[in-house]
């Protein structure tokens, strides 16, 4: 079976193809990038509208694979920005109804989860995912991906981000944080906000924009900020992995490219006598390849909709759909 999936939630217009053993066939991506400040949700799905077939064209090329090749069309349903989710659903619908192919939607956290755990080997890990918009420790249970732990305010990317910007960078500043935080060795104490399996960053951002202003220099923030950020998130986890009595641990989104969270999730994971597997960056980032296995496997337990029910659900929580290939087989 071959799956071309569509990812449009938030900056990242992707189109993925993959085959029947999670196999990336093809994969063409571009990320909206602002001039200035965060993502304008009409500016990103008007970028996505635009560029779309050219990537649908491309991915099939990198492929070399014809449309009557693609067995199915998924797309990520949600959660995401509304107008760039439903530029991606448009395309899906015209491909799928172009095509004669069925239409399966997909829940965008968990195609994260999925296309970690397929490329790990590991069964049943617990994920950490930390992206843009997300942040959660999520562990399958029941026929569902339940969230065990999660952002009380922002996302972890969105934090960085929004921090980077208001400290005189450009989006995205997760990747331009980590370079900074390379130059600076100060460890300075900022808000250390955990709260049981969940996280919050607002009094971080506002601590260090405060100190910024009265002078501290960037790198060492930046330094400081890293280190007590993913000391958080690698401590849900860990507490995470206690109570669900598991050791191993797959990373998904944006910010698991960050080689320091890696290797404190890896350094705790070990400690555990476990172990910790993150994907290369270009699957850590939203992308079309997670849509599409995430389909295949979808698609695989009948899980397709007609065009005519196929609204995206911008607030679509990882736990609000179902897994069913998850479930073991009858009888
Ligand atoms: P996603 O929403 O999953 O595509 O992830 C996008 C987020 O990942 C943005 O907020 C980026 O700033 C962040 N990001 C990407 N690379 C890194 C990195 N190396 N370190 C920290 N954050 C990153
Ligand atoms: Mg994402």
């Amino acid at each position: 079976m071959i799956v071309l999936g569509i990812e449009s939630t938030a900056h990242t217009a992707s189109v993925g193809i993959v085959g029947e053993n999670a196999e990336v066939l093809g994969l063409a991506s571009d990320m909206y990038r602002p001039a200035a400040g965060g993502i304008h949700p009409r500016e990103a799905a008007n970028h996505h509208v635009e560029l779309l077939p050219g990537l649908v064209a491309r991915a099939l090329e990198a492929a070399h694979l014809r449309p009557r090749e693609i067995d199915a069309v998924a797309f990520a349903q949600g959660p995401g920005l509304g107008p760039c989710l439903r530029a991606g659903a448009t395309v899906a619908r015209m491909l799928a109804l172009t095509w004669e192919r069925p239409l399966v939607p997909v829940n965008h956290c968990v195609a994260h989860i999925e296309i970690a755990r397929v490329l790990s080997g590991l069964d049943d890990p617990l994920l950490l995912y930390a992206s843009g918009g997300n942040t959660q420790v999520v562990a399958y249970g029941a026929g569902r991906y339940r969230v065990l732990g999660e952002t009380l305010d922002v996302g972890i990317g969105n934090f960085l981000d929004k921090l980077w910007i208001a400290m005189g960078g450009t989006f995205p500043g997760g990747p331009a944080l980590e370079a900074e935080a390379k130059l600076g060795h100060e460890l300075i104490p900022l808000p250390y906000s955990v709260h049981g399996m969940d996280v919050a960053f607002s009094g971080m951002l506002t601590a260090t924009l405060g100190l910024y202003a009265q002078g501290v220099p960037r790198p060492d923030l930046a330094h400081s900020v890293e280190v007590t950020a993913y000391s958080m998130l690698t401590e849900i986890t860990e507490r995470a992995l206690a109570h669900r009595r598991r050791t191993s641990v797959v990373l998904g989104g944006g910010v698991a490219c960050n080689e320091r969270l890696r290797g404190m999730v890896r350094a705790m994971a070990e400690g555990q006598g476990g172990t910790s597997f993150a994907p290369p960056k270009s699957l850590c980032v939203d992308n079309g390849a997670m849509i599409a296995w995430t389909g295949a496997l979808a698609f695989g337990a009948g899980r397709v909709v007609p065009v005519s029910a196929s609204r995206v659900e911008p607030r679509q929580r990882t736990d609000l759909v179902e897994a069913p290939w998850r479930l073991p087989p009858a009888g």
